[in-house]
């Protein structure tokens, strides 16, 4: 493998206002580390001006910068999976674009994996978010620690730092919806934690809303545990035992009082809270199939347009395409083998510098 000892990875989604000001600090930042590093940016299907903004950036810096190009929003986690899988540093850090996490800290985060944790995760300061998400995911984090045992004292954040073994184990993991922290996590010999700084979204705003944020935690339950499908089955339990003991005394007052027809409200809320329970585990089961259906059909997590990134070998523009696989105006011998036609075509379309501009929609 190569000398490469640092990848960054950056998952971008409409951040047109906040690029520049994570450029301008990012990286000086790294340069600073005085280590081989590389920035991997994924463009989420942005409708903004973010790939334009990205594609500048790989022409200013392109001995350490790649862009990954989606065709689509495929969210956050599944920008990470396909950055992850074109990694090439010894160590991976990922960061949000939003520079609510300094990226001045990298360097805290590679400090503490030199001590020889294999994952280091990270606490925010101070939280520099609304008060309901605030508050939202400290009960979120309590009730995940509680069913997962996966320890993360602040899942919320992004900015941590992977050793290569842990992101090939990502990487062979063909998961369709999952949360890269916790499943990496699951893979570490040794992890540790560090606290770093937090600062208010620099521009632009949140990419989650509430109905995300929900979603996004339901992933992170039913991917990474049972424990919602079982308690079920034991509140289950619980209940027909309850309702025998209550068939069984509403029979012996039946025998002893006689006939009455008093008490119907407190059958209505009965019978509504029952209804409501089980309505809530058929959701849930519901959540468990979801998912057993998008992953029995195979279909690709995420489909890239193109990748922006310099040869390995060091000469030559290269641009990948999912059609088209090209060494800057011949054809890469490596690609698999397609129609001439499309090949000569794709060949002609990198010999014009307008693939810079026009791929973006
Ligand atoms: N993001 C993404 N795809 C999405 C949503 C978000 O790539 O569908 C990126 C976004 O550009 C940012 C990061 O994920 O770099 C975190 O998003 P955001 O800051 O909106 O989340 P929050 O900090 O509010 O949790
Ligand atoms: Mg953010």
């Amino acid at each position: 493998m190569s000398a490469l000892q640092l990848s960054v990875v950056i998952p971008v989604y409409n951040e047109e206002q906040g690029l520049q000001a994570l450029f301008d600090r990012l990286y000086p930042a790294l340069d600073k580390l005085g280590i081989g590093y590389e920035v991997l940016f994924v463009n989420d299907g942005s409708r903004d001006r973010s790939a334009a903004i990205l594609r500048e950036q790989f022409q200013k810096r392109p001995e350490v910068t790649r862009v990954i190009l989606f065709n689509g929003n495929f969210g956050q986690h599944m920008a990470i999976m396909a950055a992850f899988e074109h990694s090439r540093g010894q160590r991976v850090v990922t960061l949000d674009a939003d520079l609510q996490n300094p990226p001045e800290d990298i360097g805290l985060l590679l400090a503490k994996m030199d001590e020889g944790h294999d994952y280091v995760g990270s606490i925010r300061r101070q939280r520099n978010d609304s008060a309901w998400r605030h508050i939202a995911s400290r009960a979120m984090n309590g009730l995940r620690e509680r069913i997962t045992r996966i320890k993360m004292t602040d899942q919320g954040c992004m900015f941590r730092a992977y050793d290569r073994h842990i992101v090939d184990a990502v990487n062979s993991c063909k998961e369709v919806s999952t949360f890269i922290p916790a499943l990496a996590y699951t893979f570490a010999r040794n992890p540790a934690e560090v606290v770093v700084g937090h600062e208010e979204r620099a521009a632009g705003e949140s990419k989650y809303s509430l109905y995300s944020l929900i979603r996004l935690n339901f992933d992170l339950m039913t991917s990474f545990s049972l424990v919602p499908l079982q308690m079920f089955s034991m509140m289950g339990m619980l209940i027909s035992v309850f309702s025998g003991l209550f068939f069984v005394f509403l029979a012996i007052r039946r025998l002893v009082i006689g006939p009455e027809a008093e008490g119907l409200f407190t059958l209505f809320a009965l019978m509504f809270f029952l209804i409501g329970i089980a309505l809530f585990g058929i959701g849930l089961l519901g959540e468990y199939i979801g998912r057993i259906y998008q992953q029995v059909r195979h279909r690709p997590r995420y489909l890239i347009e193109a990748v922006l990134e310099e040869q390995e070998k060091g000469k030559g523009r290269r641009v990948k395409s999912s059609q088209a696989d090209v060494v800057a105006g011949e054809v890469n011998p490596f690609a698999v083998a397609e129609p001439k036609k499309r090949k000569a075509k794709a060949a002609d379309e990198t010999a014009h510098p307008s693939l810079f501009s026009d791929a973006q929609e």
